[in-house]
C-alpha cells in the first residue's frame, strides 16, 4: 500500500506533494503554459471529485444527501478559473447528479462512466440496461431475505445498500451478494464494486479508474487531483501517476498517497484553487510553497 501523509489543503495544496518545491513550480506555471499564446483554452489542472462522502456528506438515506451550497459555489468558481477543469464522477445516475450539482462548466460523469462525458454508445448501453434489469430481480430476491437491505435500480447499474441492516445481519447479506457476484452477476457481465455501506454492480470494464484515464486522454492535463472516500475510488487512485495527487477522504485502507479528514478538506482545497487562479495573489501564494 502507498504511504499516507497528512494533507492540509487549507494551508497550501502544493505542499502535499512528494517534492513540494517542484510540484508548486509546476502548478504555478501550468496556467501560463496553457495561456492565451496558444489561442485556445485547455485544461492543465484536472480536479476530479467523487460525490457521496467527498462533496456530499454521508447521511442515513442516500436520497437525502445534499451538497452544501458553499461547496457548489466553490466548485463553480474553481471550474471558471483559467487552466482548471473540474469533473465529478459518481455511482449515481446523471439525473441525480444534475439535481445535486446545479453547476456549469463542471463535467459530470454518472454510473462509473456509463453516463455523461465520456459515455459508451447508446446501443451498448441498451444491452447493459437489459442485463441490469435481470440482475436487479435476482438482487431483490436476495435482499428480501435480509431486513433493511435496499436495492437501488439505477438503469445501467444496481446498488445494494446495507445502512439500514442490523450489524448482525450484514454478514448474511454479504454472503448472498458474494454468491450473486460469482453467479448471476458474472453471467450478465457485471462485477461488484464495494463502497461505503453499499455494493454496486457495474458492467465489467467500467470503473472510476477508466473514467480518469479517458478524461486524461481527452483533456491532456499536466496534473490530476482525485478526491474520493471509499474503495470504489481505488481504481481512480491507481490510474494516477507520481506527479498527480490521489487524495482519500476519511479513514480506511486506500491506494491514495494523501488524505484529508472530512469533505471540509475538499471544500478548502477548492477554495484555494478558486482563489489562487482568479487573482494576482496566486503567484505569491504558490511561490510561498517553495
Ligand atoms: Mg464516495
Amino acid at each position: 500500500m502507498s504511504r499516507i501523509r497528512p494533507f492540509k489543503a487549507a494551508e497550501a495544496w502544493g505542499r502535499a506533494g512528494p517534492e513540494p518545491g517542484s510540484d508548486c513550480a509546476r502548478l504555478a506555471s501550468a496556467p501560463r503554459r496553457a495561456g492565451p499564446a496558444s489561442g485556445a483554452r485547455r485544461a492543465v489542472i484536472l480536479v476530479v471529485c467523487d460525490l457521496d462522502g467527498t462533496l456530499a456528506p454521508i447521511v442515513s438515506r442516500p436520497d437525502r444527501a445534499r451538497v452544501p451550497a458553499r461547496t457548489i459555489r466553490l466548485l463553480e468558481r474553481a471550474a471558471h478559473a483559467p487552466g482548471i477543469q473540474v469533473a465529478v464522477v459518481s455511482a449515481r445516475p446523471l439525473r441525480e447528479m444534475r439535481r445535486l450539482l446545479p453547476v456549469r462548466r463542471v463535467l459530470l460523469v454518472g454510473q462509473y462512466g456509463l453516463e455523461g462525458t465520456p459515455a459508451p454508445p447508446a446501443a451498448r448501453r441498451e444491452r447493459f440496461r437489459k442485463r441490469c434489469r435481470r440482475l436487479v430481480l435476482r438482487l431483490r430476491r436476495a435482499a428480501d431475505a435480509v431486513p433493511g437491505a435496499q436495492v437501488e435500480a439505477k438503469g445501467l447499474t444496481a446498488a445494494v445498500h446495507d445502512r439500514a441492516v442490523a450489524p448482525r445481519r450484514r454478514p448474511a447479506l454479504r454472503r448472498f451478494l458474494r454468491r450473486i457476484e460469482a453467479g448471476a452477476a458474472r453471467r450478465e457481465g457485471f462485477v461488484a464494486i464495494p463502497g461505503r455501506r453499499v455494493v454496486d454492480f457495474v458492467p465489467r470494464g467500467f470503473d472510476k479508474g477508466r473514467v480518469v484515464k479517458r478524461l486524461r486522454a481527452a483533456l491532456r492535463p499536466a496534473v490530476v487531483f482525485y478526491f474520493g472516500d471509499s474503495a470504489g475510488d481505488d481504481s481512480a487512485f491507481a490510474a494516477l501517476n507520481e506527479r498527480d495527487f490521489p487524495v482519500r477522504i476519511g479513514r480506511g485502507a486506500t491506494r491514495a498517497r494523501y488524505r484529508v479528514a472530512t469533505p471540509m478538506g475538499v471544500t478548502r482545497f477548492l477554495e484555494t484553487v478558486a482563489r489562487s487562479r482568479s487573482n494576482a495573489s496566486s503567484h505569491k501564494e504558490v511561490a510561498s510553497c517553495r
